[in-house]
């Protein structure tokens, strides 16, 4: 379930730039008729419907049991707990959280509606406390009018779901790389928010629902959305207002069978869905970043996750210490990347291999991670050169870029993040004469105690990970 679902749908209407014609508010909305808007929103996505969609209607506490049963069948804590591990060690996630508890209380606040593609039903939210009528009357045109958007919203899942099959992307092939199951959420529910849009704003169809639409999310309550860790807001938006663009962009090149191509070929990375022109032109697909499958200096260690930080990544991370315009900018160029954390007992590791399109851009990277170091490991020393270590140390970080690749390892000791890295490249060996790195350069070494996320202004999130690392 971490795919269709709608969560603000408010945010994705208002990117597409619509103008609305307030002389809508003047018609009342009309019912709900999910039948005849199954036939409408076909029409529009241009997709035929090949059965019909059943529609339910689930009170807030009908919907926390079957997101609960949701969660059973489909959702793999220690999946969960492996994402929220490697957000803390990234200060994305405060230490106390607990991460499927800040999931669990954002879908019971934001969910208005889901498409269940195993049973091909749609699911509609009701919040309005039973009191239907007992508010005034543009209240109630307003729940109506997000009703019928997020019916749309869903029909477009329905739709594509009968056409495409979107279970397919939920096979184990796609947990392994993040980064391309986020591209593919966007995908999905960008084709949903275009949708639901166009279908909004047909010829005959009122106005009305926009404004209606504007008037319930002002409405709808967005506290524990607001109070989120950025991280995780981020992710939970992306794959709406970066996808409805992405799928905007094929819409305008090719209609919608440009869009519909797009599942044959789905984008791989989240580079794509930020810069549409690279998937258009297909001319930077993300790279295979080899890293050591069983490091000998690790032979005790569990290994916790191992998975890609795509270019959304690296941007909502840096976003935690840095402007949002040079936090997109160090991102950017992005060319594939591979990361693992590893534990024994309460130590930890971290390997983090990338690649970038130019040494400009590994060394933009770099930046922004020194950055990071010394604001996630606060009293951390840096010495450039050998690597060296400091007396009671418990946090040893080695940053280095070479041409256009970027390596970082993060141990406890010197002596252990020294042999990790030099394990780290050994990969590079296998993959032809490259330069070895053997007397290389801006070799950094971090030595400090982590600093407590809680109390400092980076404890922002990794990854849309829930209920696989995955994101929604
Ligand atoms: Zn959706």
């Amino acid at each position: 379930m971490r795919k269709w679902v709608s969560l603000l749908l408010l945010a994705a209407i208002t990117l597409t730039g619509c103008s609305v014609d307030l002389s809508g508010l003047l018609n009342p909305p009309r019912s709900l008729d999910v039948p005849r808007m199954a036939e409408e929103v076909a029409a529009v996505r241009q997709l035929d419907l090949l059965q019909p969609i059943p529609c339910e209607t689930l009170d807030p506490q009908q919907l926390e049991v079957k997101l609960a049963e949701m969660n059973e069948q489909e959702a793999d804590p220690a999946q969960t707990l492996a994402a929220e591990k490697v957000m803390k060690f990234l200060g994305l996630l405060p230490a106390g959280e607990d991460l499927q508890a800040v999931m669990d209380s954002l879908y019971g606040e934001q969910i208005l509606g889901f498409y269940d593609p195993q049973e091909g039903r749609l699911y509609l939210v009701d919040r309005s406390g039973g009191s239907a009528g007992a508010a005034g009357a543009p209240q109630n045109w307003a729940v109506l009018d997000q009703e019928r958007i997020t019916v749309a919203h869903e029909l477009v899942h329905g739709l594509t779901d009968q056409h495409f099959d979107l279970l397919r992307f939920d096979e184990p092939k796609w947990s392994d790389d993040d980064d391309t199951a986020t591209a593919v959420d966007c995908l999905i529910e960008g084709d949903a928010s275009l949708g639901e849009t166009l279908y909004l704003t047909q010829e005959g169809q009122d106005w009305g629902s926009l404004l209606g639409l504007l008037l319930a999310g002002v409405s709808q309550d967005s506290s524990q959305l607001d109070a989120a860790p950025p991280y995780i807001r981020d992710s939970l938006l992306f794959p709406y207002q970066a996808g409805l663009l992405f799928v905007q962009t094929l819409y305008e090149v090719g209609g919608w069978t440009a869009v519909d191509k797009a599942y044959e070929e789905p984008p791989t990375s989240t580079e794509q869905i930020l810069h549409p022109q690279k998937y258009i032109q297909g001319n930077d697909p993300p790279l295979a970043i080899p890293l050591p499958s069983s490091p000998p200096a690790l032979a005790d260690w569990r290994l916790v996750y191992e998975n890609v930080l795509g270019e959304f990544d690296f941007a909502a991370w840096f976003r935690t210490f840095l402007p949002s315009e040079e936090a997109d900018r160090a991102a950017a160029g992005w060319g594939g990347c591979r990361y693992q954390l590893w534990e024994e007992g309460s130590r930890q590791s971290f390997l983090l291999s990338s690649r970038w399109d130019s040494a400009k851009d590994a060394r933009e990277a770099r930046l922004a991670l020194e950055r990071w170091l010394v604001e996630r490991f606060p009293g951390v020393t840096r010495q450039d050169g050998s690597a060296t270590t400091q007396q009671g140390a418990e946090v040893t970080a080695i940053l280095d870029s070479q041409e256009e690749e970027l390596k970082l390892v993060i141990a406890p000791s010197p002596a252990l993040a020294l042999e990790l890295f030099q394990q780290l490249n050994s990969p590079r060996r296998l993959n032809g004469p490259r330069q070895g790195v053997q007397g290389h350069i801006n070799l950094r070494q971090h030595t400090a105690t982590p600093s407590s996320p809680t109390n400092s202004s980076a404890t922002r999130q990794l990854r849309p990970s829930y209920p696989s690392p995955a994101m929604m």
